[in-house]
């Protein structure tokens, strides 16, 4: 899945809609109170570094609204990816959460132990000088057999592999709320396009991204933030995203376990050519008979393109070609 959900076509192409109205108002709301002090801007003492997606979120109505999405129960362990001056930290702490904090920048380290000794000393707050992409989340000593949840203002370029590490593991987070660039949480939710189902609701378009999100969890986009509102400011906006609901129910029906390998082989060879209908795409793979018998099974669109199928299109195909499904144990 690694290099599936690296596919980030961050083309904006969105026809704006209600739902975006409503996002740019919560913006407009989230400027006019920014002159909050909570962020603790003051305590900046080490500038922001390229190479590590540094941009350090200057908004508490951006912040809250991610602490407000992660719902947070008292006691609850969050693992917060990169938590740079602490920010996000400090509201996370606030709520009541135990934060297990992951931070590769060495002069972030003594800047967040000075600023919180007695988080620390109480046990609320463990930072973890470490790359995540290097952490072995079935063996770990932090959240180890307990249930948790993740709460971050990620560096966008480890984007892709975040969501592929955390995903796909065997102890998977119940929850994750990202700030992530706004296209890519954009398409993780499925773009709206032009046309309609049966029932007059307007067809999602999806990319293998959103397929190889979906087939995880249910994201929600929670609102857009404006670039403004980081330092130093990106090139691109920003956007809240929830993932909620993370299991690998999916993956399983009946007695059958679809292998997840080999599900996003066939997802990612019927998105391999996108003016190719998503049979001829899939002949690659899978003989033109069984594509035959499956499509009239199905009673699908013989022209439909791959973003226009659904997540349970791309499960009830891989479950009648037969050699996708394996017996679970
Ligand atoms: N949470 C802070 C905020 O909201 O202002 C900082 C967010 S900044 C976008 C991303 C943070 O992730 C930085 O502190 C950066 O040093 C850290 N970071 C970058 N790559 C990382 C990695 N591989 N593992 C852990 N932290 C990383």
């Amino acid at each position: 899945m690694k290099e599936i959900i690296y596919e980030e076509n961050t083309n904006d192409n969105t026809e704006e809609n209600t739902e975006e109205d409503i996002r740019e108002n919560s913006e407009e709301h989230i400027e006019e109170n920014n002159s909050d002090q909570n962020v603790r801007e003051s305590d900046s003492n080490f500038s922001a570094k390229k190479s590590l997606g540094q941009n350090f979120l200057h908004s508490p109505q951006a912040i809250s609204a991610m602490v407000f999405a992660t719902d947070i129960k008292k006691g609850d362990v969050i693992l917060e990816i990169g938590p740079g001056k602490g920010a996000l930290t400090v509201k996370l702490l606030e709520s009541g959460a135990k934060v297990i904090a992951f931070e590769k920048d060495d002069r972030a380290i003594p800047f967040l132990r000075k600023k919180f000794p007695d988080e620390i000393k109480k046990g609320d707050l463990t930072i973890v000088h470490e790359d995540i992409l290097k952490l072995d989340i079935e063996n770990n000593p932090y959240f180890k057999a307990s249930k948790y949840k993740i709460s971050a203002n990620i560096p966008y370029y480890i984007t892709g592999e975040l969501l592929r590490k955390f995903l796909e593991s065997n102890n998977q987070p119940e929850k994750m709320v990202l700030m992530l660039q706004k296209e890519v949480a954009r398409r993780i939710v499925g773009e709206e396009s032009k046309k309609t189902d049966k029932n007059g609701v307007k067809i999602k378009k999806e990319s293998i991204l959103s397929i190889s999100v979906k087939a995880y969890g249910t994201p929600k986009y929670i609102t857009t933030v404006s670039r403004k509102f980081f330092r130093p400011v990106p090139n691109v906006d920003s956007a809240i995203l929830a993932i909620n609901n993370i299991s690998k129910d999916f993956f399983y029906e009946k007695d059958m376990k679809i292998d997840e390998n080999k599900f996003f082989e066939v997802v990612k060879a019927g998105f391999a050519h996108k003016r190719k209908i998503v049979v001829k795409n899939l002949e690659e793979i899978i003989d033109k008979e069984t594509l035959k018998r499956v499509w009239i099974e199905l009673k699908i669109d013989t022209n439909v393109r791959a973003e226009e199928l659904s997540l349970s299109d791309w499960k009830n195909i891989a479950l009648n070609t037969n050699c996708f499904p394996q017996k679970s144990l």
